[in-house]
């Protein structure tokens, strides 16, 4: 299924041509056009999904073996340092597009003044620890 209207479906479906790193029956895996690092690569279901949510359980799963197969290529080729695997659900987490994808982002020594994903660490408090157990007892 895929939807009016979203780009990453016609990316994923190859009626928008796009950079290739990997495809199978399932996925398209495409370089970043605005890319945090070298190598910055976005892992697209060819089936629509909005978000994490909307995912079905089977491509969900299928989307991790595809990105560390995709994310062990970069690292043998490009002789990263690191990796961020992001995915972003909602706009308040940084989704611009909406349609499900995971980036892989390859890091290098010394390259944090650019390329951030990260946060200021709080304090897990006693009331939001129990209210958090609370939602899966
Ligand atoms: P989000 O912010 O939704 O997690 O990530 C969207 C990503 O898609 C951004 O990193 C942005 O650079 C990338 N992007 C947006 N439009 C296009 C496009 O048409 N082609 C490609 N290859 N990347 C895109
Ligand atoms: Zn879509």
């Amino acid at each position: 299924m895929r939807a009016d209207d979203c780009i990453f479906c016609k990316i994923a479906n190859g009626e928008i041509p796009s950079a290739t790193l990997y495809e199978d029956e399932d996925f398209r895996v495409i370089l970043d056009l605005g890319p945090a690092s070298k190598g910055h690569a976005l892992i697209l279901p060819k089936e629509h999904a909005a978000n994490l949510y909307e995912l079905p359980d089977e491509l969900a799963a299928r989307a991790m073996v595809v990105a560390k197969k995709v994310a062990s290529v970069l690292k043998d080729g490009l002789k990263c340092d690191g990796m961020n695997i992001v995915q972003n659900n909602g706009e308040p987490a940084g989704q611009t597009v909406f349609h499900f994808h995971m980036h892989l982002i390859p890091r290098y020594k010394g390259d944090s003044e650019h390329v951030r994903v990260t946060w200021d660490p709080g304090k897990l408090t006693e009331e939001d620890k129990q209210e958090l157990l609370g939602l899966f007892s």
